[in-house]
């Protein structure tokens, strides 16, 4: 069995959607604990960017805060005034991208805690600080190796004299490695040499340094706060190892036609696909539009059963069409759900056969599946 039956909770069907997208916040809650116990003594906090990597913001937080995690982030000013509404107040929110320049009242009577990422930023908040006559939070981040976001370490000194002098709390300094999911990279110990010069230059500040990857290096990358992202939703931390988080979303999508075609018939867009004999072929309602990338094209598959269904021909914005000839004549018809991601066909697969990462997958999953949370 392929299960998908009893996996998709089927009464939603009847709402004309061909894509039935299940986040199983059970196990994202699981792997929030597995990711607490892995970090044993510092928090995890959740980074819930980008609608919580597509697969909702506000119930995976929700979820997340239920399990007592407090700490939240994102990466643009929006994301955080959304979450601030639905979210308890004692929830930190902190956003990744920093303070964009005219940014500073709104985020402050918000509550909501810019990662500082430069000195002109710095002066802003600083400024924005003095004129509410209160302390307003901000964390710093510095740029260890990465050259995208954060003051580079050479301003570390400066800053510990203008931290003095202001209005501003720094709750914790931060910086974000490269090459976290790579066990062995040696770019993790430069990072990490950089990262504790600056710890202890900032003596008696708390350090938040690993994403998901940085989790499974060990202790001495754990610092006081943890960000993971992708691993809270199933995706793996660590490259070229056993993925050791429970997966959390599933996709059945439904065939949407099927037909018998012989030997030598052009497939889709292009007429790039020619059957090299007789073939059964459905048509399956998702496409680039949905999330599947058109590199997909005669590469990757969906699964029935457990028999892998080859995509043939290029990918469509709204459907993709597979080989069904491995299975029994009457297994699959018009309405029949196929497995895109689930028990047979890991996020990580499916980002392999796409050429691309499990991240992008997620985030780019579209808003037209019919989502259910369990
Ligand atoms: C996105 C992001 C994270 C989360 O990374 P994952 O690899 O998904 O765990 C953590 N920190 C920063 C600064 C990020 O931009």
């Amino acid at each position: 069995m392929g299960g998908i039956d009893a996996r998709a909770g089927l009464a939603s069907r009847q709402n004309g959607q061909s894509g039935y997208l299940t986040i199983d916040l059970g196990a994202l809650v699981r792997n929030y604990d597995q990711l607490s116990s892995v970090v044993a003594s510092a928090k995890a906090a959740a980074v819930v960017k980008a609608d919580a990597y597509g697969l909702g913001a506000r119930q995976v937080a929700n979820a997340l805060y239920e399990r007592g995690c407090r700490d939240f982030f994102v990466a643009q000013l929006p994301e955080a005034l959304i979450l601030r509404e639905f979210i308890a107040d004692d929830a930190d929110l902190y956003v990744l991208n920093g303070l964009q320049p005219g940014d500073e009242i709104t985020c402050a009577e918000a509550n909501i805690v810019p990662v500082i990422n430069s000195l002109p930023q710095w002066h802003q908040w600083s400024r924005a600080a003095s004129s509410a006559k209160r302390r307003l939070p901000a964390v710093l981040q510095f740029d260890t190796g990465m050259s995208r976001l954060g003051l580079p370490p050479c301003e570390q000194v400066q800053l510990a004299g203008l931290i003095v002098a202001s209005d501003v709390e720094v709750r914790f300094i931060m910086s974000h490695l490269a090459c976290a999911d790579e066990l062995d990279s040696v770019q993790n110990a430069d990072q990490l040499l950089e990262m504790r010069r600056l710890a202890d230059a900032f003596l008696g500040l708390d350090v938040s340094f690993a994403n998901s990857g940085g989790a499974f290096l060990g202790r001495s990358y754990h610092g006081a706060l943890t960000r993971p992202g992708i691993a809270l939703y199933g995706g793996a931390p660590s490259a070229g190892t056993k993925n050791p988080m429970e997966p959390v979303v599933s996709l059945d999508v439904a065939v949407v036609q099927t037909r018998i075609v012989p030997s030598g018939t052009k497939v889709g867009y292009g007429g790039a696909f020619v059957t090299p004999r007789e073939m059964r072929l459905a048509t399956i309602g998702a496409g680039y539009a949905d999330g599947l990338p058109r590199s997909l094209s005669d590469r990757g598959a969906v699964f029935y059963d457990g028999v892998r269904l080859p995509i043939v021909g290029r990918v469509s914005m709204d459907s993709i069409t597979v080989d069904i000839s491995g299975l029994p004549a009457t297994a699959i018809g018009h309405g029949t759900l196929v497995e895109v991601l689930g028990p047979n066909q890991s996020l990580e697969d499916l980002a392999r056969d796409a050429g691309t990462i499990s991240y992008e997958i997620l985030t780019g999953l579209g808003s037209r599946y019919h989502r259910q949370y369990r």
